[in-house]
């Protein structure tokens, strides 16, 4: 049988979300392929300024540990649509976001997951284009537990997408068990097999169990989404738009969410993140 994790011809964008998953995705194709060709393969991360710290090591850390160069980005709301960054110069307080809501002057949701398409994917598009690709091969981190994701049309761009993961029938246990054989990892916790830290941190795809305990762990990082909130829900107001467009959930405003965390201090509501967040997913695409 054909190795699944080696590299097709052409340029290929490795798309790493800072996650388990997806990293382990890289080691698989490092060790596949005897390393990466840089000038024809970049693995690349899409910094949104809402990952926590200990995902930004992490991703540091990679390519320290396997020797393997990763280009971090973040969208720009001017051209050229992106900046590239480092570790050092990564935001850390939702600048890049803060830029596309501001820009939009709504916020994404469930029905409309914008930010994954402008922060993550047309950035990373924006940033490989200005190296002079036409055409390449994405490569994203979706496992084979994940079908939902999977089996959706081919996108009308520039890239064909390749699932290694699920080609090679990667289950979540899989890259758990090679985590706990590693000498680092990602320092943010694993509950039940979720790391509900991942990706950025008050995301509307989480579990409302997760982005309340935010409210009440971490009322730093909720506050920035509350704030964004507030922002339009002001513009609302003046614009005389519907509310719809100033929350992150058709369910519960992000201060509602906090005001209860004060009052009970639990959460009793449903436990699961849909879409890309329920198992352990990553935010990269589909
Ligand atoms: S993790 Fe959530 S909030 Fe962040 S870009 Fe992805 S879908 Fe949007």
């Amino acid at each position: 049988m054909t190795n699944p994790y080696l590299l097709p011809a052409g340029n290929v964008q490795i798309s790493f979300s800072g996650g388990r998953t997806s990293a382990y995705m890289l080691h698989e194709i490092l060790e596949a392929n005897g390393g990466i060709p840089e000038d024809r393969v970049k693995v690349m991360f899409q910094n949104t300024g809402r990952e926590m710290e200990q995902t930004l090591e992490f991703v540091a850390e990679v390519g320290r540990r396997w020797g393997v160069m990763i280009t971090w980005t973040e969208y720009l709301a001017t051209a050229p649509g992106f900046a590239e960054v480092g570790y050092q110069g990564a935001s850390r307080n939702g600048e890049p976001f803060d830029a596309l809501i501001d820009k939009k002057q709504y916020l994404p949701n469930q029905q409309s997951r914008f930010c994954t398409q402008e922060l993550k994917i047309r950035t990373a598009k924006k940033y490989l284009q200005s190296i002079g690709w036409q055409r390449w091969t994405a490569c994203i981190g979706i496992r084979a537990d994940e079908p939902h994701r999977l089996g959706k049309p081919a996108p009308k761009e520039r890239w064909v997408n390749w699932h290694p993961l699920a080609a090679a029938g990667v289950s979540k246990h899989i890259v758990g068990d090679f985590w706990k054989a590693q000498s680092f990892d990602l320092m943010l916790p694993n509950i039940r097999g979720n790391c509900w830290l991942g990706n950025c941190d008050g995301c509307f795809l989480k579990s409302e169990r997760s982005q309340a305990v935010l409210a009440r762990d971490f009322p730093d990082r909720h506050r920035w989404w509350e704030a964004a909130e507030a922002r339009v829900g002001a513009l609302e107001t003046t614009k005389g738009r519907p509310k719809d467009n100033a929350q992150f959930s058709k369910r519960f405003a992000k201060k509602e969410l906090r005001e209860f965390m004060e009052r009970q201090g639990d959460w009793a509501l449903e436990t699961d993140g849909i879409l890309c967040q329920a198992d352990d997913g990553e935010c990269l695409a589909a």
